[in-house]
């Protein structure tokens, strides 16, 4: 993964010339941090983990990235996944850098007491790199509001209140509202933008989703709200669909009884992974990595894919994708909604002061629809794809913000 994010990096890196030193120092890490966590299990047992957080750059302000409890986390991962939170921040322009960290625990083999104390433990030792001004952790694969709640408990027991440590927080503990749903809501943004620019509505276009998870299923709610047909969807237990259009409310709430949509009566089952290629106009990758590859990328038929995904499309698939002309809205700024809510979830902590609903959703709504534009403004300068726009955009405003904070004795041009 890590090679991929690298690759995109350089291709964007080469639109703009970037000498190679500036592409070393924008791509390493500014810190990388492994700690080594020990506790107690249920059975009296010690148990062992390693947690890391890799601080990629912090040129645009805190660093800012997701926490994943996995048993494949590693080093690698962290340092993939925080590379890209520091251009998707810059591509939606939240005063952030980027960073990711996480567990390597496998929670779903673990008692709630046992991932307190890993969690607690990680930030006994984590808490002199993280904090309000220095490194905000959010909840990712496996992490939810519950542990970002004792991850502000356990910073603040040594640093006084500090909510501003962790977003994605309880709603009772300083969480913002829309949060849950902004990388959903944040997906809708950009495919309207996308539609409104080739003279389409949402009731024009049919759509299938892959993955029915937080981003999945509340993009796929959003999007059938505004009148488009949600004909096929797929999660780690199968795949369902349905032409006249999929009741999505119903939907969720089986996956929520049922644990996935395997078994859903309001449409036909199929093999999940025909997903990819499934004849809808508009396909969202809404689950794991490298789920669209050269394998599958001919039989995409959508003319339109939204990353709600981090790195869904393989290279080797994004160049048959834009030989086919389909138009890949990249996952640096297709899910950026999440982080975007994250920040206005910090801007509502340091300044104690909670915003409705409303006012979370149209900010979000408005950040999306420029970052969007911005985006567009680039493709049309170099005539270049979405993707490599995106890291265009991003590469630019951390490149400025960088050699704005030192003397230089040469001009540099971002
Ligand atoms: P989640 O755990 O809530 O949902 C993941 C979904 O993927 C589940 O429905 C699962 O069944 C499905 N899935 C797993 N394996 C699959 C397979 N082989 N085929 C089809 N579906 C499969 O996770 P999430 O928070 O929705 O995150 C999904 C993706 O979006 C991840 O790449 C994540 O990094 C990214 N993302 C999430 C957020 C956020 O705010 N949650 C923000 C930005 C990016």
């Amino acid at each position: 993964m890590l090679a991929e994010s690298h690759f995109y990096f350089n291709r964007a890196a080469d639109v703009l010339d970037l000498p190679e030193k500036i592409r070393l120092v924008l791509l390493t890490p500014r810190r990388t941090v492994k700690v080594e966590i020990v506790i107690e299990g249920d059975d009296g047992e010690l148990q062992v983990y390693t947690g890391f957080r890799v601080q990629h750059n912090m040129a645009r302000g805190p660093m800012k990235g997701g926490l994943r409890y996995h048993p494949a986390m590693d080093e690698e991962h962290a340092a993939a996944l925080a590379n890209l939170m520091t251009w998707k921040t810059a591509v939606v322009d939240v005063p952030f850098g980027g960073a990711k960290g996480g567990i390597n625990c496998d929670p779903s083999t673990m008692s709630e007491r046992e991932l307190f104390d890993v969690t607690t433990g990680f930030v006994e030792q984590m808490k002199e790199v993280i904090g309000p001004t220095t490194d905000i952790p959010a909840p990712d694969v496996n992490t939810n509001a519950k542990v970002m709640g004792w991850i502000m408990h356990e910073y603040s027991k040594y640093a006084g209140f500090s909510p501003g440590v962790v977003t994605g927080k309880p709603l009772d503990l300083f969480g913002s509202e829309g949060r849950n749903a902004a990388t959903g809501r944040g997906v809708m943004d950009v495919l309207a933008a996308a539609l409104e620019e080739q003279g389409k509505s949402f009731s024009d276009v049919t759509v299938a989703v892959q993955g029915f998870g937080n981003v999945g299923s509340n993009a796929a709610l959003l999007i059938a709200e505004q009148g488009a047909k949600i004909i096929a969807v797929a999660d780690h237990t199968g795949g369902v669909s349905n032409s006249a259009g999929l009741d999505v409310n119903a939907l969720a709430a089986w996956t929520t009884a049922n644990g996935g949509v395997k078994g859903f009566e309001g449409g036909a089952a199929f093999e999940r992974s025909k997903i990819i290629t499934w004849d809808a106009d508009v396909l969202i990758p809404a689950a794991l990595e490298d789920s669209i590859t050269k394998d599958n990328a001919p039989g995409v038929k959508a003319s339109i894919i939204v990353e709600g995904a981090n790195g869904p499309t393989t290279p080797e698939a994004d160049e048959i994708l834009g030989k086919l002309g389909v138009l890949v809205i990249p996952d640096i700024l297709a899910n950026a909604g999440g982080v975007t809510v994250s920040y206005f979830e910090w801007a509502q902590n340091v300044q104690q002061f909670a915003w409705d609903e409303e006012r979370v959703n149209s900010e979000l709504d408005k950040k999306m629809r420029r970052a969007y534009d911005a985006v567009r403004v680039v493709m049309k300068e170099f005539e270049i794809d979405m993707r490599t726009a995106a890291f265009v955009l991003a590469i630019r405003r951390v490149g400025k913000a960088a050699i704005a904070r030192v003397h230089l004795s040469r001009d540099l041009k971002f």
